[in-house]
């Protein structure tokens, strides 16, 4: 096994887990009234490793909407499918020193990464023009859920639809950001920008929980291949861009310091949901809805500094 001494590991996750759990700081995101309803007391770890040992502590089988976590999958599914190069004609690998959904592109009038608002507008206009450009809006969907299942291994994935139609209707933001890139001619030919940002809007509101979501990051720790069902769902490539990336822009403006006191890739999101991968070693989903200023979840961010504090897992540990 790839953690030998599992039960004396899963004793520390569990102190973490009560650590975190007093923790009362942070706001549930209330840009719409199904998130705004979410019970701040919500708090769930699951943890799956490589070779698929589990373990799940707190709320883990409550489903969260994906959110941001999504833009990594369907990052993932676009250099799978179109390659680095293509992906990158695109969009930037910078982190924006900015808010997520700050209506600015880079000095190439690019979105700066794949993993704020503009870059994963960005990378739905690919998924959706450049791969099987014939399928409908339909079509497209499902082949992203079935991707996003083999992700976590056949495991619960579902769509809430109130929360979908609710983004679309809060989503001057996000409009605003589809228009400055249609008007820098960011997308692909033929490109719907209707269609793009309904689609953006569907991949934020996948729904899953604590457990799935450790299973997702498993496959992103295991180089692309499910530790659940054994089956290659991403190219190694593939994952190590998105590692990288996560690294670098996957904390919104956090991204620089977490990067450095906790050295792992992660992707949080509004929901309260933040994906941590140890590369070689283990995936990890915790969730709780109170976010920091800059969004990320308080309880999840301070779960990270307790796992580093103990365990070697920041990149550098060690050296
Ligand atoms: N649905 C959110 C938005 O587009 C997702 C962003 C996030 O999780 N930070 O604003």
């Amino acid at each position: 096994f790839i953690i030998p001494d599992w039960s004396g590991f899963t004793k520390h996750i569990e102190d973490f887990y009560w650590k975190c759990k007093s923790n009362s700081e942070g706001k549930v995101a209330s840009y719409i009234p199904q998130l705004a309803r979410m019970n701040p007391d919500y708090w769930g770890v699951s943890v799956c490793t490589i070779d698929g040992q589990r373990f799940s502590i707190g709320d883990t089988s409550i489903p969260f909407t994906l959110q941001s976590c999504s833009k990594p999958l369907t990052y993932a599914i676009a250099l799978d499918r179109l390659g680095q190069e293509v992906v990158h004609q695109y969009v930037g690998q910078e982190p924006s020193g900015r808010n997520f959904n700050e209506l600015v592109l880079d000095y190439n009038k690019k979105p700066h990464n794949p993993m704020i608002n503009a870059g994963a507008i960005l990378v739905c206009s690919l998924l959706k023009s450049l791969i099987k450009p014939e399928m409908t809006l339909a079509e497209k969907f499902d082949f992203t859920v079935n991707y996003f299942k083999k992700l976590a291994g056949g495991e619960n994935l579902g769509f809430n639809n109130a929360i979908f139609l609710s983004e679309r209707e809060a989503a001057d933001r996000n409009y605003a950001l589809g228009f400055y890139m249609r008007e820098h001619n960011c997308y692909p030919d033929k490109s719907n920008l209707k269609e793009i940002l309904d689609f953006y809007f569907q991949c934020c509101s996948m729904e899953a929980n604590c457990d799935t979501m450790a299973v997702v990051a498993a496959t992103l720790a295991n180089g692309g291949i499910c530790p659940i069902t054994e089956e290659k769902v991403l190219k190694p490539d593939s994952v190590r861009d998105v590692l990288s990336l996560m690294h670098s822009c996957g904390m919104y403006d956090y991204s620089g310091q977490f990067a450095f006191k906790v050295g792992i890739p992660a992707k949080s999101g509004v929901s309260g949901s933040l994906l941590v991968v140890i590369p070689n070693v283990m995936g990890i989903c915790t969730w709780s809805p109170p976010l920091d200023p800059l969004g990320n979840s308080c309880r999840g961010v301070q779960f990270c500094e307790e796992l580093v504090s103990e365990f070697n897992f920041h990149r550098y540990d060690n050296l």
